[in-house]
């Protein structure tokens, strides 16, 4: 489930927002404060969407905004009572994703966090400022995740591989198997999750917040990130 926190001071605003996330299945985290907002964030990188007040009582949504900035990339929507032209221009130039004018609809509000997450699932921000989240090097034989070459064994190397060949499209364990492994039949395909463990690990010790192999339940696994050729 996605979580989304919402920085607002009013309690009525914000009761309404939390019923609208929670109707459409996200998880919603409310701070009164930007301060508090702020904290939360920190501890959980993991949150999808940022609902950000502009008029609060510790201060202003913008300068919070530039502050998040600095520490994370997590799409932010305004929620602002000044709704003029000059403010929305502010706001999408500081880093903010969206902008909605109160009063405003939950549904509408909703269906543009939808959007919004949406099109950040394509890592377009990320993308601007590293192009390549994996690179193979086929000629070597190794893969680079960020900006580390990765230690591989030889069936490390074959199955994340044949995940980033395909970014998003799901393998079977079998699958993954046939593509990777020379000698298919002698090999169980519990040893594929084996695998796909100690890839999980080494790419986590690269990046901690990220977690670019998927597993889906009962189908297999896949993968997502640009990959480029080295
Ligand atoms: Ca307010």
């Amino acid at each position: 489930m996605q979580t989304i926190l919402l920085i607002e001071d009013e309690a009525a605003i914000a009761d309404m927002v939390i019923y609208a996330l929670k109707s459409e299945g996200f998880a919603a985290e409310w701070r009164r404060l930007g301060r508090e907002g702020i904290d939360w964030l920190q501890q959980h990188p993991e949150t999808a969407l940022l609902i950000l007040d502009i008029g609060l009582p510790d201060g202003n949504g913008f300068e919070f905004c530039k502050e998040i900035r600095r520490f994370s990339s997590v799409p932010i929507v305004f929620l602002t009572a000044r709704n003029e032209e000059v403010d929305r221009i502010v706001g999408l130039e500081i880093g903010g994703d969206d902008y909605m004018g109160k009063p405003f609809s939950p549904r509408e509000l909703t269906a543009r966090i939808k959007a919004i997450l949406k099109r950040s699932a394509i890592p377009m921000g990320s993308a601007v400022e590293n192009p390549c989240v994996f690179a193979i090097d086929l000629v070597r034989c190794r893969i680079r995740y960020h900006d580390c070459w990765l230690e591989l064994t030889r069936y490390e190397y074959q199955l994340l591989k044949t995940l980033l060949q395909q970014p998003e499209r799901i393998f079977s364990r079998a699958q993954i198997m046939d593509m990777a492994w020379s000698e298919p039949e002698e090999s169980l395909e519990r040893v594929v999750d084996t695998h796909i463990k100690t890839i999980r690990a080494k790419l986590r010790q690269v990046s901690q917040e990220e977690n670019p192999i998927k597993t889906h339940r009962g189908m297999g696994y896949s993968i997502s990130g640009n990959v480029c050729e080295s």
